[in-house]
């Protein structure tokens, strides 16, 4: 059996990010690529260069969000991009729904729809173990406001959290595909690096909380990553 890690690595063979910046379409015929700059507006974020943590979260944001646009919009419904994007530090947090955020934590709050996360706590993920950490986080939050938007009914918690890991494979497939982020040597191996940090430590899948262990959540993302959204 081919492992999901196989499966990702075979088919990204070196992922994410490097110049994926306003230029996105400038490997084009000279005409036509000025012609696109002025008609269409790069969204605030999506221009970022993606060269250190805090280019990577807004770029990371502002490409999971035109991703989810497209899909809406291809689909007949209308993506509702979120209201707020808030960085915060170990407890002082936003709450949600009368919860306090915790610390080492990103999550998304449909009552306000909003995603907030620990900064620091992605960040130290940024520093050792590379820019795969913002492009696994980010875009899984953002699963979640998919889910809230197209009220997705789950009986367990770790259903949700896995899809949300294909969607977040989906994500990244898509923008590579489209040409919007660009592979490097070794990023896939970030990838299932991050998503291994975050999986449960054990396959109690039946708790509340449970994400599924990382073997799950790497297979949930590289089925995104591979098939697109509709395999999720
Ligand atoms: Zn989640």
């Amino acid at each position: 059996m081919i492992s999901p890690r196989m499966l990702l690595a075979l088919t990204l063979s070196a992922a994410l990010v490097a110049g994926c910046g306003a230029t996105d379409d400038s490997a084009e015929a000279p005409g036509k690529e000025q012609k696109k700059a002025t008609a269409k507006a790069v969204p605030p974020g999506c221009d970022e260069a993606g060269n250190d943590f805090a280019s990577d979260v807004k770029l990371a944001r502002c490409l999971t969000e035109r991703f989810w646009a497209k899909q809406f919009t291809a689909a007949g419904g209308t993506y509702q991009p979120i209201k707020r994007f808030v960085a915060y530090d170990g407890t002082n947090g936003p709450s949600c729904g009368g919860e306090k955020a915790e610390p080492e934590n990103a999550f998304y709050c449909s009552d306000g729809h909003f995603i907030a996360y620990d900064a620091e706590w992605m960040r130290s993920m940024y520093d050792q173990m590379g820019d795969g950490a913002v492009y696994v986080v980010i875009p899984h939050e953002f699963g979640h406001a998919v889910q809230a938007q197209l009220e997705s009914g789950f009986e367990y918690n770790v259903e949700q959290e896995l899809q949300a890991d294909c969607y977040a494979g989906a994500t990244l497939g898509g923008l590579i595909a489209d040409e919007q982020i660009q592979a490097e040597e070794g990023d896939d191996e970030e990838l299932f690096a991050n998503l291994e940090a975050v999986g449960d430590p054990t396959d109690a899948w039946w708790e509340p909380d449970a994400h599924g262990t990382p073997e799950k959540r790497q297979e949930a993302f590289a089925t995104g990553f591979d098939k697109g959204v509709d395999a999720c």
